[in-house]
Protein backbone atom coordinates (compact mmCIF):
# COMPACT_ATOMS: atom_id res chain seq x y z
CA UNK A 1 0.00 0.00 0.00
CA UNK A 2 1.37 3.30 -0.81
CA UNK A 3 1.72 6.47 1.56
CA UNK A 4 -1.00 8.15 0.07
CA UNK A 5 -3.48 6.09 -0.42
CA UNK A 6 -2.53 4.88 3.65
CA UNK A 7 -3.38 8.61 4.19
CA UNK A 8 -6.84 8.66 2.19
CA UNK A 9 -8.06 5.88 4.16
CA UNK A 10 -6.93 7.58 7.39
CA UNK A 11 -8.29 10.85 6.61
CA UNK A 12 -11.74 9.92 7.59
CA UNK A 13 -11.18 8.29 11.52
CA UNK A 14 -7.99 10.70 12.79
CA UNK A 15 -9.11 10.29 15.87
CA UNK A 16 -5.49 10.73 17.20
CA UNK A 17 -3.94 14.40 18.48
CA UNK A 18 -5.03 17.36 16.68
CA UNK A 19 -2.54 20.44 16.85
CA UNK A 20 -3.32 23.79 15.87
CA UNK A 21 -1.01 27.06 14.25
CA UNK A 22 0.58 28.59 17.48
CA UNK A 23 -0.16 32.58 16.50
CA UNK A 24 0.40 35.55 18.50
CA UNK A 25 0.53 33.66 21.62
CA UNK A 26 -3.34 31.42 20.74
CA UNK A 27 -3.47 28.39 19.17
CA UNK A 28 -5.41 28.81 15.91
CA UNK A 29 -6.68 27.06 13.07
CA UNK A 30 -5.84 27.92 9.62
CA UNK A 31 -7.85 30.39 7.79
CA UNK A 32 -8.61 27.12 5.15
CA UNK A 33 -9.83 25.14 7.55
CA UNK A 34 -8.02 22.13 6.19
CA UNK A 35 -6.11 20.06 7.86
CA UNK A 36 -3.07 17.31 6.61
CA UNK A 37 -1.97 13.92 8.60
CA UNK A 38 0.73 13.16 10.22
CA UNK A 39 1.95 9.52 9.88
CA UNK A 40 4.09 7.40 11.51
CA UNK A 41 7.29 6.37 8.50
CA UNK A 42 7.95 2.69 10.97
CA UNK A 43 4.31 1.39 11.13
CA UNK A 44 2.20 3.61 8.92
CA UNK A 45 -0.47 4.59 11.56
CA UNK A 46 -1.71 8.15 11.55
CA UNK A 47 -0.27 10.25 14.55
CA UNK A 48 -2.83 13.18 14.08
CA UNK A 49 -3.30 16.07 11.81
CA UNK A 50 -2.30 19.31 11.30
CA UNK A 51 -3.46 22.46 9.71
CA UNK A 52 -2.77 23.50 5.91
CA UNK A 53 -1.97 27.01 6.06
CA UNK A 54 -2.39 29.58 3.82
CA UNK A 55 -0.37 32.92 2.71
CA UNK A 56 -2.81 34.62 5.23
CA UNK A 57 -2.19 32.35 7.91
CA UNK A 58 1.33 33.97 8.09
CA UNK A 59 0.38 37.42 7.16
CA UNK A 60 -0.99 36.80 10.76
CA UNK A 61 1.44 35.45 12.75
CA UNK A 62 4.25 38.25 10.84
CA UNK A 63 2.17 41.01 12.11
CA UNK A 64 1.44 39.54 15.87
CA UNK A 65 5.76 38.75 15.66
CA UNK A 66 6.26 42.51 14.04
CA UNK A 67 4.47 43.73 17.21
CA UNK A 68 6.02 41.65 19.89
CA UNK A 69 9.77 41.95 18.63
CA UNK A 70 8.94 46.11 19.70
CA UNK A 71 9.30 45.89 23.26
CA UNK A 72 11.24 42.50 23.07
CA UNK A 73 13.96 44.46 21.92
CA UNK A 74 13.95 46.57 24.81
CA UNK A 75 14.17 43.65 27.34
CA UNK A 76 17.52 43.36 28.64
CA UNK A 77 19.48 40.36 27.11
CA UNK A 78 19.62 38.68 30.52
CA UNK A 79 15.85 39.01 31.06
CA UNK A 80 15.46 37.40 27.96
CA UNK A 81 17.80 34.61 28.53
CA UNK A 82 15.53 33.65 31.44
CA UNK A 83 13.13 32.51 29.46
CA UNK A 84 15.64 30.15 27.58
CA UNK A 85 16.88 28.67 31.18
CA UNK A 86 13.09 27.66 31.51
CA UNK A 87 12.77 26.14 28.15
CA UNK A 88 15.47 24.40 28.87
CA UNK A 89 14.54 23.52 32.27
CA UNK A 90 11.35 22.30 30.74
CA UNK A 91 12.90 20.27 27.83
CA UNK A 92 14.92 18.06 30.35
CA UNK A 93 11.87 17.22 32.09
CA UNK A 94 10.10 15.88 29.28
CA UNK A 95 12.71 14.62 27.65
CA UNK A 96 11.94 11.14 27.32
CA UNK A 97 8.27 12.37 26.27
CA UNK A 98 9.58 14.22 23.26
CA UNK A 99 12.23 11.52 22.63
CA UNK A 100 8.79 9.46 21.92
CA UNK A 101 6.99 11.86 19.40
CA UNK A 102 10.00 12.38 17.85
CA UNK A 103 10.69 8.60 16.70
CA UNK A 104 6.76 8.30 16.02
CA UNK A 105 6.87 10.99 13.82
CA UNK A 106 10.23 10.75 12.24
CA UNK A 107 11.52 7.38 12.53
CA UNK A 108 15.20 7.97 14.05
CA UNK A 109 16.03 5.34 17.15
CA UNK A 110 14.69 6.10 20.47
CA UNK A 111 18.69 6.15 21.30
CA UNK A 112 19.05 8.90 18.94
CA UNK A 113 15.98 10.21 19.76
CA UNK A 114 16.96 11.44 22.90
CA UNK A 115 20.16 12.45 21.77
CA UNK A 116 18.39 15.05 19.57
CA UNK A 117 16.62 16.15 22.44
CA UNK A 118 19.64 16.46 24.37
CA UNK A 119 20.87 18.68 21.73
CA UNK A 120 18.28 20.83 22.07
CA UNK A 121 18.69 21.19 25.87
CA UNK A 122 22.34 21.86 25.11
CA UNK A 123 21.59 24.50 22.79
CA UNK A 124 19.43 26.25 25.28
CA UNK A 125 21.63 26.67 28.14
CA UNK A 126 23.73 27.47 25.86
CA UNK A 127 21.96 30.54 24.24
CA UNK A 128 21.01 31.08 27.32
CA UNK A 129 24.86 31.69 28.69
CA UNK A 130 24.77 34.24 25.36
CA UNK A 131 21.66 35.96 27.45
CA UNK A 132 24.97 37.67 29.46
CA UNK A 133 27.97 37.81 26.74
CA UNK A 134 26.32 38.97 23.35
CA UNK A 135 30.04 40.30 23.19
CA UNK A 136 30.67 43.51 20.86
CA UNK A 137 34.22 45.30 21.43
CA UNK A 138 34.99 48.27 22.76
CA UNK A 139 38.07 49.88 21.17
CA UNK A 140 40.60 53.21 21.46
CA UNK A 141 39.10 56.03 19.62
CA UNK A 142 42.20 57.23 17.00
CA UNK A 143 40.58 60.79 18.71
CA UNK A 144 41.54 62.41 22.07
CA UNK A 145 38.01 62.18 24.40
CA UNK A 146 36.36 60.01 22.28
CA UNK A 147 34.68 56.40 22.97
CA UNK A 148 34.09 53.70 20.42
CA UNK A 149 32.61 50.26 20.41
CA UNK A 150 30.37 48.12 18.45
CA UNK A 151 27.29 46.10 19.88
CA UNK A 152 25.13 43.73 18.73
CA UNK A 153 21.10 44.63 17.88
CA UNK A 154 18.39 42.40 16.48
CA UNK A 155 17.17 42.10 13.16
CA UNK A 156 14.19 42.03 13.69
CA UNK A 157 11.24 39.44 12.64
CA UNK A 158 13.04 35.77 11.79
CA UNK A 159 11.60 33.09 9.31
CA UNK A 160 12.65 30.39 10.04
CA UNK A 161 12.33 26.56 7.72
CA UNK A 162 13.09 23.71 8.26
CA UNK A 163 13.71 20.13 7.68
CA UNK A 164 12.55 16.99 8.84
CA UNK A 165 15.50 15.11 10.09
CA UNK A 166 16.33 16.73 13.28
CA UNK A 167 12.97 18.31 13.77
CA UNK A 168 13.85 19.78 17.60
CA UNK A 169 17.67 20.25 17.36
CA UNK A 170 17.92 22.19 14.06
CA UNK A 171 14.82 24.36 15.38
CA UNK A 172 16.62 24.55 18.61
CA UNK A 173 19.34 26.23 16.68
CA UNK A 174 18.01 28.70 14.98
CA UNK A 175 15.28 29.76 17.33
CA UNK A 176 17.24 30.18 20.82
CA UNK A 177 19.92 32.56 19.04
CA UNK A 178 17.51 34.46 17.18
CA UNK A 179 15.17 34.93 20.46
CA UNK A 180 17.91 35.59 23.11
CA UNK A 181 18.88 38.57 20.26
CA UNK A 182 15.73 40.30 20.54
CA UNK A 183 14.46 38.96 17.46
CA UNK A 184 10.63 37.36 16.74
CA UNK A 185 10.23 34.18 15.17
CA UNK A 186 7.99 32.79 12.21
CA UNK A 187 8.94 29.26 12.01
CA UNK A 188 7.27 26.63 9.43
CA UNK A 189 8.50 23.58 9.81
CA UNK A 190 8.74 20.26 7.79
CA UNK A 191 5.26 18.91 6.76
CA UNK A 192 6.44 15.45 7.64
CA UNK A 193 7.70 15.98 11.64
CA UNK A 194 4.50 18.90 12.88
CA UNK A 195 4.25 17.58 16.18
CA UNK A 196 8.04 18.48 17.47
CA UNK A 197 7.11 21.91 16.52
CA UNK A 198 4.06 21.96 18.20
CA UNK A 199 5.79 20.38 21.19
CA UNK A 200 8.67 22.76 20.97
CA UNK A 201 6.13 25.88 20.70
CA UNK A 202 4.40 24.32 23.90
CA UNK A 203 7.49 24.12 25.84
CA UNK A 204 8.55 28.17 24.89
CA UNK A 205 4.87 29.51 26.14
CA UNK A 206 4.82 27.71 29.14
CA UNK A 207 8.24 28.99 29.79
CA UNK A 208 6.40 32.18 29.61
CA UNK A 209 8.12 33.64 26.18
CA UNK A 210 5.77 36.71 25.79
CA UNK A 211 3.05 36.20 23.00
CA UNK A 212 3.91 36.51 19.21
CA UNK A 213 7.49 36.35 19.73
CA UNK A 214 7.29 32.64 18.62
CA UNK A 215 4.77 31.56 16.14
CA UNK A 216 4.18 28.41 14.24
CA UNK A 217 2.47 27.96 10.91
CA UNK A 218 2.31 24.64 9.44
CA UNK A 219 1.29 23.92 5.84
CA UNK A 220 3.62 23.07 2.20
CA UNK A 221 6.86 25.13 1.78
CA UNK A 222 5.20 26.37 -1.42
CA UNK A 223 2.32 27.90 -0.07
CA UNK A 224 3.94 28.54 3.48
CA UNK A 225 7.64 28.67 3.04
CA UNK A 226 7.54 31.36 0.33
CA UNK A 227 5.04 33.80 1.72
CA UNK A 228 7.66 33.65 4.62
CA UNK A 229 10.20 34.48 2.40
CA UNK A 230 8.69 37.30 0.42
CA UNK A 231 6.94 38.60 3.46
CA UNK A 232 8.09 42.32 3.71
CA UNK A 233 8.08 42.33 6.95
CA UNK A 234 10.27 39.34 7.35
CA UNK A 235 13.71 40.58 7.64
CA UNK A 236 15.93 37.17 7.23
CA UNK A 237 15.39 33.69 6.44
CA UNK A 238 17.30 30.77 8.42
CA UNK A 239 16.68 28.09 5.73
CA UNK A 240 18.37 23.99 6.37
CA UNK A 241 16.92 21.56 3.99
CA UNK A 242 17.74 20.69 0.52
CA UNK A 243 19.78 22.10 -2.53
CA UNK A 244 17.27 22.45 -4.69
CA UNK A 245 15.30 24.61 -2.50
CA UNK A 246 17.91 26.30 -0.73
CA UNK A 247 18.51 28.02 -3.99
CA UNK A 248 15.15 28.96 -4.75
CA UNK A 249 14.71 30.34 -1.48
CA UNK A 250 17.99 32.42 -1.61
CA UNK A 251 17.19 33.46 -5.38
CA UNK A 252 13.72 35.32 -4.37
CA UNK A 253 14.94 36.67 -0.94
CA UNK A 254 18.08 38.03 -2.86
CA UNK A 255 15.86 39.68 -5.17
CA UNK A 256 14.43 41.74 -1.93
CA UNK A 257 17.50 42.25 -0.49
CA UNK A 258 17.01 39.84 2.89
CA UNK A 259 19.44 38.23 4.53
CA UNK A 260 19.76 34.71 4.09
CA UNK A 261 21.11 31.72 5.99
CA UNK A 262 21.74 28.46 4.32
CA UNK A 263 22.45 24.90 5.48
CA UNK A 264 22.01 22.83 2.67
CA UNK A 265 22.81 18.96 1.44
CA UNK A 266 26.40 17.28 1.79
CA UNK A 267 28.74 14.29 -0.08
CA UNK A 268 30.04 13.37 2.99
CA UNK A 269 33.16 11.02 3.10
CA UNK A 270 35.16 8.77 5.18
CA UNK A 271 38.86 8.00 4.59
CA UNK A 272 40.61 5.58 5.93
CA UNK A 273 44.39 5.17 5.65
CA UNK A 274 46.72 2.20 6.00
CA UNK A 275 47.97 2.45 9.28
CA UNK A 276 44.41 3.40 10.71
CA UNK A 277 43.04 1.20 13.61
CA UNK A 278 40.13 -0.83 11.11
CA UNK A 279 38.18 -1.60 13.60
CA UNK A 280 37.34 1.69 14.90
CA UNK A 281 37.37 2.67 11.24
CA UNK A 282 34.26 0.07 11.02
CA UNK A 283 32.58 1.80 14.03
CA UNK A 284 32.38 5.38 12.78
CA UNK A 285 31.70 4.06 8.94
CA UNK A 286 28.88 2.12 10.28
CA UNK A 287 27.79 4.78 12.81
CA UNK A 288 27.31 7.67 10.14
CA UNK A 289 26.57 5.57 7.31
CA UNK A 290 23.55 3.58 8.40
CA UNK A 291 22.66 5.73 11.33
CA UNK A 292 19.17 7.46 11.41
CA UNK A 293 19.24 5.55 8.40
CA UNK A 294 21.74 7.59 6.59
CA UNK A 295 19.35 10.47 6.62
CA UNK A 296 21.86 12.47 8.20
CA UNK A 297 23.15 15.81 6.46
CA UNK A 298 26.39 14.55 7.68
CA UNK A 299 25.95 10.90 6.66
CA UNK A 300 28.78 8.85 5.46
CA UNK A 301 27.53 8.25 1.72
CA UNK A 302 31.52 7.88 0.86
CA UNK A 303 34.29 5.79 2.20
CA UNK A 304 37.87 6.58 0.73
CA UNK A 305 40.06 3.86 0.99
CA UNK A 306 43.94 2.73 0.77
CA UNK A 307 43.71 0.36 -1.20
CA UNK A 308 46.29 -1.78 1.27
CA UNK A 309 43.04 -2.32 3.52
CA UNK A 310 40.14 -2.17 1.20
CA UNK A 311 39.71 -5.67 1.19
CA UNK A 312 40.26 -5.80 5.19
CA UNK A 313 37.77 -3.18 5.63
CA UNK A 314 34.76 -4.41 3.34
CA UNK A 315 35.17 -7.89 5.39
CA UNK A 316 34.43 -6.23 8.48
CA UNK A 317 31.87 -3.82 7.43
CA UNK A 318 29.66 -6.54 5.96
CA UNK A 319 30.74 -8.49 9.39
CA UNK A 320 29.06 -6.08 11.08
CA UNK A 321 25.70 -4.95 8.79
CA UNK A 322 24.86 -8.45 9.10
CA UNK A 323 24.49 -7.99 13.02
CA UNK A 324 22.21 -4.46 12.49
CA UNK A 325 18.68 -4.91 13.78
CA UNK A 326 15.77 -2.93 11.26
CA UNK A 327 12.82 -1.88 12.60
CA UNK A 328 10.71 0.55 14.49
CA UNK A 329 12.75 2.52 16.53
CA UNK A 330 10.61 2.61 19.18
CA UNK A 331 11.83 -0.98 19.77
CA UNK A 332 15.61 -0.23 22.16
CA UNK A 333 17.24 -3.06 20.05
CA UNK A 334 16.86 -1.81 16.56
CA UNK A 335 19.74 -0.15 15.26
CA UNK A 336 18.19 1.32 12.08
CA UNK A 337 14.35 2.82 11.39
CA UNK A 338 12.52 3.32 8.53
CA UNK A 339 13.03 6.11 6.00
CA UNK A 340 10.30 8.98 6.03
CA UNK A 341 8.40 8.13 3.14
CA UNK A 342 7.90 6.26 0.53
CA UNK A 343 8.34 8.84 -2.30
CA UNK A 344 12.30 8.76 -0.27
CA UNK A 345 12.02 4.76 -0.20
CA UNK A 346 11.51 4.68 -4.37
CA UNK A 347 14.37 7.58 -4.28
CA UNK A 348 16.60 5.71 -2.69
CA UNK A 349 16.13 2.52 -4.58
CA UNK A 350 16.68 4.46 -8.04
CA UNK A 351 20.24 5.58 -6.98
CA UNK A 352 20.97 2.25 -6.00
CA UNK A 353 19.84 0.84 -9.52
CA UNK A 354 22.03 4.12 -10.75
CA UNK A 355 24.64 2.69 -9.31
CA UNK A 356 24.35 -0.72 -10.38
CA UNK A 357 23.89 0.23 -13.81
CA UNK A 358 27.00 2.45 -13.81
CA UNK A 359 29.19 -0.63 -13.14
CA UNK A 360 29.22 -0.55 -9.27
CA UNK A 361 29.49 -3.85 -7.26
CA UNK A 362 26.89 -4.20 -4.61
CA UNK A 363 28.27 -5.56 -1.50
CA UNK A 364 24.78 -5.83 0.06
CA UNK A 365 21.59 -4.59 0.86
CA UNK A 366 20.17 -2.94 -2.59
CA UNK A 367 16.85 -2.86 -1.75
CA UNK A 368 13.57 -1.99 -0.09
CA UNK A 369 12.47 -4.02 2.39
CA UNK A 370 8.33 -5.18 2.00
CA UNK A 371 8.40 -8.36 4.07
CA UNK A 372 8.25 -10.50 7.04
CA UNK A 373 7.01 -7.63 9.03
CA UNK A 374 8.27 -4.51 7.29
CA UNK A 375 5.23 -4.34 4.92
CA UNK A 376 3.67 -1.00 6.27
CA UNK A 377 6.68 1.15 7.10
CA UNK A 378 9.55 2.78 5.08
CA UNK A 379 12.60 0.61 5.13
CA UNK A 380 15.25 0.47 3.08
CA UNK A 381 18.41 -2.81 3.69
CA UNK A 382 21.63 -0.92 4.66
CA UNK A 383 23.83 -0.88 1.32
CA UNK A 384 27.07 -0.99 0.49
CA UNK A 385 28.77 -0.87 -3.31
CA UNK A 386 32.17 -1.21 -3.92
CA UNK A 387 34.68 -0.54 -6.54
CA UNK A 388 33.08 2.34 -6.95
CA UNK A 389 34.48 5.44 -8.75
CA UNK A 390 34.35 8.90 -8.11
CA UNK A 391 32.79 10.19 -11.43
CA UNK A 392 29.44 7.75 -10.69
CA UNK A 393 26.18 9.19 -9.78
CA UNK A 394 26.48 7.53 -6.42
CA UNK A 395 29.61 9.02 -5.61
CA UNK A 396 28.70 12.55 -6.86
CA UNK A 397 25.00 13.21 -5.08
CA UNK A 398 23.32 12.82 -1.90
CA UNK A 399 21.25 10.10 -1.73
CA UNK A 400 20.06 10.32 2.37
CA UNK A 401 19.36 6.48 3.18
CA UNK A 402 21.07 4.04 4.03
CA UNK A 403 23.48 3.57 1.30
CA UNK A 404 27.26 4.12 1.09
CA UNK A 405 29.99 3.66 -1.22
CA UNK A 406 33.50 2.24 -1.13
CA UNK A 407 36.17 3.78 -3.16
CA UNK A 408 39.75 2.68 -3.10
CA UNK A 409 43.00 4.85 -3.61
CA UNK A 410 46.85 4.71 -3.25
CA UNK A 411 47.48 8.09 -1.72
CA UNK A 412 46.68 10.45 1.35
CA UNK A 413 46.28 13.36 -1.75
CA UNK A 414 44.31 10.90 -4.10
CA UNK A 415 41.49 10.42 -1.07
CA UNK A 416 41.83 14.32 -0.41
CA UNK A 417 41.00 15.61 -3.62
CA UNK A 418 38.10 12.85 -4.02
CA UNK A 419 36.94 14.02 -0.89
CA UNK A 420 37.22 17.61 -2.02
CA UNK A 421 35.37 17.08 -5.71
CA UNK A 422 32.09 17.01 -4.32
CA UNK A 423 29.99 19.83 -4.88
CA UNK A 424 29.15 19.99 -1.60
CA UNK A 425 31.39 20.63 1.96
CA UNK A 426 29.61 19.72 4.94
CA UNK A 427 31.77 16.95 6.59
CA UNK A 428 35.01 14.93 6.20
CA UNK A 429 36.51 12.59 8.42
CA UNK A 430 40.05 10.36 8.19
CA UNK A 431 40.66 7.65 10.40
CA UNK A 432 45.00 7.21 10.45
CA UNK A 433 48.03 6.86 13.55
CA UNK A 434 49.93 9.59 11.87
CA UNK A 435 49.82 12.54 13.39
CA UNK A 436 51.90 14.42 10.19
CA UNK A 437 49.53 13.16 7.67
CA UNK A 438 46.49 13.89 10.12
CA UNK A 439 47.14 17.64 10.12
CA UNK A 440 48.46 17.80 6.18
CA UNK A 441 43.90 16.71 6.16
CA UNK A 442 42.66 19.08 8.49
CA UNK A 443 44.31 21.66 6.16
CA UNK A 444 42.89 20.04 3.20
CA UNK A 445 40.28 18.94 3.55
CA UNK A 446 37.43 21.68 2.03
CA UNK A 447 34.54 20.68 4.14
CA UNK A 448 33.04 23.11 7.70
CA UNK A 449 33.39 20.09 9.66
CA UNK A 450 36.41 17.70 10.06
CA UNK A 451 36.46 14.88 12.17
CA UNK A 452 39.76 13.01 13.24
CA UNK A 453 39.57 8.70 13.77
CA UNK A 454 35.67 9.81 14.39
CA UNK A 455 32.82 9.62 11.85
CA UNK A 456 31.38 12.39 10.05
CA UNK A 457 28.44 12.46 12.68
CA UNK A 458 28.72 14.19 15.86
CA UNK A 459 28.85 17.75 16.08
CA UNK A 460 28.50 19.90 19.48
CA UNK A 461 26.51 22.47 19.59
CA UNK A 462 29.54 24.84 20.95
CA UNK A 463 30.83 24.89 17.88
CA UNK A 464 29.56 26.34 14.08
CA UNK A 465 27.74 24.07 11.84
CA UNK A 466 27.68 24.27 8.25
CA UNK A 467 29.59 23.99 5.30
CA UNK A 468 31.42 24.80 2.26
CA UNK A 469 30.57 25.23 -1.47
CA UNK A 470 27.41 24.03 -2.32
CA UNK A 471 26.45 23.02 1.23
CA UNK A 472 25.83 26.51 2.28
CA UNK A 473 26.16 30.75 1.66
CA UNK A 474 28.59 31.43 4.54
CA UNK A 475 26.69 31.46 7.93
CA UNK A 476 26.74 28.93 10.53
CA UNK A 477 24.13 27.38 12.77
CA UNK A 478 24.99 26.90 16.22
CA UNK A 479 28.00 27.81 18.43
CA UNK A 480 28.92 31.51 18.77
CA UNK A 481 28.67 32.19 15.13
CA UNK A 482 25.00 31.42 14.89
CA UNK A 483 24.71 34.85 16.26
CA UNK A 484 25.75 36.53 13.15
CA UNK A 485 23.04 35.45 11.88
CA UNK A 486 20.56 37.04 14.03
CA UNK A 487 22.06 40.20 14.89
CA UNK A 488 23.20 43.46 12.84
CA UNK A 489 26.63 44.88 13.91
CA UNK A 490 26.29 49.03 15.26
CA UNK A 491 29.38 50.92 15.50
CA UNK A 492 29.10 53.39 17.89
CA UNK A 493 30.98 56.82 18.67
CA UNK A 494 30.95 58.85 21.78
CA UNK A 495 32.60 62.03 21.53
CA UNK A 496 32.87 63.81 24.60
CA UNK A 497 35.78 66.56 23.55
CA UNK A 498 32.99 69.51 22.90
CA UNK A 499 34.42 70.53 19.49
CA UNK A 500 33.73 68.98 16.66
CA UNK A 501 36.53 66.54 15.92
CA UNK A 502 37.02 65.03 12.42
CA UNK A 503 38.21 61.44 11.71
CA UNK A 504 41.88 60.93 9.56
CA UNK A 505 41.72 64.63 9.61
CA UNK A 506 42.23 66.24 12.50
CA UNK A 507 44.50 63.66 14.25
CA UNK A 508 46.94 63.78 11.14
P1 LIG B 1 13.52 20.22 1.75
O1 LIG B 1 14.39 21.22 1.08
O2 LIG B 1 12.61 19.42 0.92
O3 LIG B 1 12.59 20.97 2.83
C1 LIG B 1 13.13 21.78 3.84
C2 LIG B 1 12.07 22.78 4.27
O4 LIG B 1 11.82 23.69 3.21
C3 LIG B 1 10.73 22.13 4.60
O5 LIG B 1 10.14 22.80 5.70
C4 LIG B 1 9.93 22.38 3.33
O6 LIG B 1 8.53 22.36 3.53
C5 LIG B 1 10.42 23.77 2.94
N1 LIG B 1 10.21 24.13 1.53
C6 LIG B 1 10.06 23.30 0.46
N2 LIG B 1 9.88 24.02 -0.67
C7 LIG B 1 9.90 25.33 -0.33
C8 LIG B 1 9.79 26.56 -1.04
N3 LIG B 1 9.60 26.57 -2.35
N4 LIG B 1 9.89 27.72 -0.36
C9 LIG B 1 10.12 27.73 0.96
N5 LIG B 1 10.22 26.59 1.71
C10 LIG B 1 10.13 25.41 1.08
O7 LIG B 1 14.50 19.30 2.65
P2 LIG B 1 14.11 18.06 3.56
O8 LIG B 1 13.77 16.90 2.69
O9 LIG B 1 13.12 18.47 4.61
O10 LIG B 1 15.49 17.78 4.34
C11 LIG B 1 16.54 17.05 3.78
C12 LIG B 1 17.64 17.95 3.27
O11 LIG B 1 18.08 18.82 4.30
C13 LIG B 1 18.87 17.19 2.83
O12 LIG B 1 19.38 17.72 1.64
C14 LIG B 1 19.86 17.44 3.97
O13 LIG B 1 21.22 17.31 3.63
C15 LIG B 1 19.50 18.82 4.37
N6 LIG B 1 19.97 19.12 5.72
C16 LIG B 1 21.03 19.98 5.87
C17 LIG B 1 21.54 20.26 7.14
C18 LIG B 1 22.69 21.21 7.33
O14 LIG B 1 22.82 21.76 8.42
N7 LIG B 1 23.53 21.43 6.33
C19 LIG B 1 20.93 19.67 8.25
C20 LIG B 1 19.86 18.81 8.07
C21 LIG B 1 19.37 18.55 6.80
Amino acid sequence: MNQQTIQEENKANVKAKRYLNYIAGDWVPSVSERFTVNINPATGEVLGEVPQSTKEDIEKAVLAAKQAQKSWRLVPAPERADVLYEVARLLKEKKEDLSHILTSEMGKVISEARGEVQEAIDMAYYMAGEGRRLFGDTVPSELRNKFAMSVRVPVGVAGLITPWNFPIAIASWKSLPALVAGNAVVWKPATETPFMAAEFAKIYEEAGLPKGLLNVVFGSGGEVGNAIVEHPDVDLVSFTGSNEVGRKINERAGSLLKRTSLEMGGKNAVTVLEDADIDLAVDGIIWSAFGTAGQRCTACSRVIVHEAVKEQLETKLLERVAELKIGDGLDEEVNIGPVINQSALQQIDEYVKTGVKEGAKLLCGGKILAEDGFEKGNYYAPTIFTDVSPDMTIAKEEIFGPVTSIIAVKTLEEAIEINNSVEFGLSSSIFSRDVNRVFQAMRDLDTGIVYVNAGTTGAEIHLPFGGTKGTGNGHRDSGVAALDVYTEWKSIYVDYSGTLQRAQIDNK
